[in-house]
């Protein structure tokens, strides 16, 4: 396939753009070569500026879960738009898409409706410090919540007592308040809670880890820290962020029946508009201003064409439970074409899928935490990516991404997926 328009306007974009991006993994930096340009989409595929057709496992990094310029959506957004795009008062619909998201996620009262993701997990977080009235928060080491100071932190010289920043401009003094564990690994958990006693306000974690490939939670492990949580006043964040709407209509809470304190939400609730959200429970959600003394705002928050689109995603979900049966079946088939393909060409490789999220990793021992997912050959998945890419497949560009499965791919599309893996994985 040529892309000789995408390089132009990428040299372009560099010109006036850091990196020519606005985020920095669609730079492709971890693979090579120039990203591509997208001109337009519809269903299961990208239309790029060099008129190629390419079948998409990225969707937006989650939002599509029902296919681009999904109709109802779109339609939702186009008569919103007609009618004022942004006014800075209530409006009617924030309820109803609010009360909506209440009836589908277990546990939780009231909803506060944000811009992204990375502001729904910054605010989680706040929210959980001025309840709790402590400091220190636990993260793992390969989960994302976004790109706030809080979360940019890399495990410190003692990785039980405080971490230190991965990004220039993280303060020290920010990042020793953020104590790095181990995912599904509880002994470490409960070692840093233990060292950190009364200290702690929250655990913020992806209940299905989706940022160092996908990485389920072992058994036990939510339940361990439902109880640590539990026993000494912690609360638990899940950031459902990725996995909202998409693994359950009620997500991972629903999915394997454990509680949250307070849930964080963005990708499919805003339809693949910006949007994020935070929810829990009364007790902890009256804490925010202006019912409580915890500070959180925004200009744009609920704005109406957001919240259109975010609705008439949450709709469809909602009527249609049948979706998650579907989109869990279409992934297990890719599954199990893409192992038996990497199989008869002896490829070594671990697979790791839940629902609508598989990953594949060129590592020969499971991928249960970082530095497992860290193990994989990056040379074996850079050759991967292209080789797909010159197949009309894309896939995230970095092999620390999940790929994310739309109800609009047809069987037809995955059996055209599977042969290409099995043509591009006799050159690995
Ligand atoms: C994408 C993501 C975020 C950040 O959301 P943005 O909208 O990019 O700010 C946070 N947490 C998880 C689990 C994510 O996957």
């Amino acid at each position: 396939m040529i892309y000789k328009r995408s390089s132009a306007l990428f040299a372009e974009a560099q010109k006036v753009i850091p990196g020519g991006v606005n985020s920095p993994v669609r730079a492709f930096k971890s693979v090579g070569g120039d990203p591509i340009f997208v001109k337009e989409a519809k269903g299961a595929y990208l239309y790029d500026e060099d008129g190629n057709q390419l079948i998409d496992y990225i969707n937006s990094w989650g939002p599509m879960i029902l296919g681009h310029a999904h109709e109802p959506v779109v339609n939702a957004v186009i008569e919103k738009a007609k009618k004022g795009t942004s006014f800075g008062m209530p409006t009617e619909i924030e309820t109803e898409i609010a009360a909506l998201a209440v009836s589908m996620v277990p546990n939780i009262d009231k909803i506060r409706f944000v811009n992204s993701g990375t502001e729904a997990c910054m605010s989680a977080v706040r929210l959980a410090r001025g309840f709790t009235k402590k400091e220190k928060i636990i993260k793992f080491a390969g989960c994302y919540h976004g790109h706030s100071d809080s979360f940019l932190i890399q495990a410190g010289s003692g990785a039980v007592t405080f971490g230190s920043p991965n990004s220039p401009g993280v303060t020290e003094g920010t990042a020793k308040d953020t104590l790095l564990a181990e995912y599904n690994n509880l002994q470490n958990v409960q070692e840093i809670v233990t060292a950190n006693k009364n200290e702690i306000a929250c655990i913020i974690i992806e209940p299905v880890a989706g940022n160092m490939g996908c990485i389920p939670p072992v058994k036990g492990f939510l339940e361990g820290l439902r109880t640590i949580c539990d026993d000494n006043n912690i609360l638990l964040i899940f950031d459902e962020v990725m996995t909202g709407f998409r693994l359950a209509a009620g997500g991972v809470q629903e999915l394997l029946g454990i509680d949250a304190d307070i849930v964080t939400f963005g990708k499919v609730i805003g339809g693949g508009l910006p949007v994020g959200a935070f929810a829990a429970r009364n007790e902890i959600m009256n804490h925010l201003a202006p019912l409580g003394p915890v500070y959180q705002a925004g200009t744009l928050s609920g704005n109406p064409l957001a919240m259109s689109a975010g609705l008439a995603m949450l709709t469809e979900l909602n009527n249609n439970p049948e979706i998650f049966v579907s989109l869990a079946e279409k992934t297990t088939y890719l599954h199990q074409g893409i192992k038996e393909a990497l199989d008869r060409h002896d490829i070594t490789h671990t697979i790791n899928r839940i629902g609508s999220m598989i990953s594949v990793h060129f590592s020969a021992t499971a991928v249960t935490n970082f530095s497992t997912s860290a193990e994989g050959n990056n040379d074996t998945f850079k050759k991967f990516f292209h080789g797909l890419l010159e197949n009309g497949i894309y896939i995230a560009p970095s092999a620390f991404e999940t790929w994310f499965i739309t109800d609009a791919l047809t069987y037809d599309d995955l059996d055209k997926t599977i042969a290409a893996v099995d043509k591009v994985a006799a050159t690995l």
